[in-house]
């Protein structure tokens, strides 16, 4: 563990990768196109370094961003090789768990990373991680080549919801102009990434919006296993729904409670409320406007009047069910 308190500059960083021989990327437990996105952007440039370099996740890889990581992904970090940790804002939330030498490199966006690893960089700037691996190209002089670019491009769109986030800045999009030069295709990597969806995440989504609940200006919504085992559908599935929660008129913060083999895991979104720390709260993090928790043995239901519980002690406006 280290006890460093502010980020090392990108020079360093890229000094330090270089003297690497063989490093394997891993990235944070339910991984999402940012996770894999910078990991693989940063596999890519680790190899133009002529670096050996492995993608390894205890989780795997989620099947609609295989595209990005087309090897088979390990599960566990391989001896001898360095641990370089992207888009992870905790050190016990990495994909395969620190080794007890450390992580050499955390490379994140998350303003509540604690500074985990040897070298540490964190830009709560950043519309994503990977916008900050660019930067490292950028650094060690590596060309950004149409597969980089791809990776680079689906962490900074699944990131920003579709470039409609307040994370979304003028540079994030001069990046992107880079991106779509070196090759990619929007349309493309929108069909990959979209419209891969099957019935029964519909159904899930379907049935976490029927379930929302407002409560003045907070939308809470809770999916539990009998509505997974009624459409078919798992929890990830379920979060899907949260951006439409957040297409309500009048809503300046939304909940998504969903049934997990721990208990509950909970999503939470605002444009105004700053719910990283409602989320710290309950021993999770992430940002200011996007933020998640686990409560343990915890059913969604309960998880939720408890979530009320600590609302009705803030400034939020949390008013009667409705
Ligand atoms: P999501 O709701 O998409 O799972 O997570 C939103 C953000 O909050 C992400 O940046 C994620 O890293 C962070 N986050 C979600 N769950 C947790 C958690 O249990 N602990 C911490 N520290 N961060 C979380
Ligand atoms: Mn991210």
């Amino acid at each position: 563990m280290t006890t460093q308190t502010t980020s090392n500059t990108l020079q360093e960083i890229s000094a330090y990768l270089r003297t690497l021989d063989r490093v394997a990327v891993t990235t944070h437990v339910g991984s999402d196109g940012d996770a894999i996105g910078a990991s693989a952007a940063l596999v890519r440039l680790m190899r133009e370094l002529g670096i050996e370099a492995v993608f390894c996740h205890a989780e795997g890889v989620p099947d609609y961003l295989r595209w990005l990581l087309p090897e088979e992904p390990l599960l566990e970090l391989p001896p001898g090789y360095d641990l370089l940790v992207v888009d992870t804002s905790r050190a016990d939330r990495t994909g395969v768990p620190i080794p007890g030498a450390g992580a050499r490199l955390n490379l994140d966006h998350h303003e509540d990373n604690p500074f985990y690893a040897e070298y540490n960089f964190v830009d709560a700037r950043a519309a994503a991680t990977a916008e900050v691996v660019s930067r490292l190209y950028r650094e060690l002089g590596v060309e950004i080549d149409r597969e980089a670019a791809q990776a680079i491009y689906v962490g900074i769109k699944t990131d920003t919801g579709g470039f409609n986030f307040r994370n979304i800045s003028p540079g994030a999009h001069e990046l992107v102009a880079d991106l779509l030069r070196a090759g990619v295709v929007p349309a493309e990597v929108n069909e990959k990434i979209n419209r891969r969806g099957s019935l029964e995440q519909l159904r899930i989504v379907g049935a976490s919006l029927a379930n929302a609940v407002r409560y003045g200006e907070v939308l809470i919504s809770t999916v539990d296993n009998e509505d997974y085992a009624r459409t078919g559908a798992g929890e990830l599935d379920s979060k899907e729904a949260i951006d439409q929660l957040r297409s309500v008129e009048g809503i300046d913060m939304v909940a998504h409670l969903r049934e997990v083999p721990q208990g509950t895991k909970g999503s939470l979104r605002s444009e105004s409320i700053d719910v990283g720390e409602i989320a710290r709260a309950f021993g999770g993090g992430g940002h200011k406007l996007a933020a998640g928790f686990t409560r343990e043995g915890m059913r969604p239901k309960e998880a939720k009047a408890e979530l009320i519980g600590v609302l009705k002690n803030t400034k939020v406006d949390i008013g009667d069910a409705r």
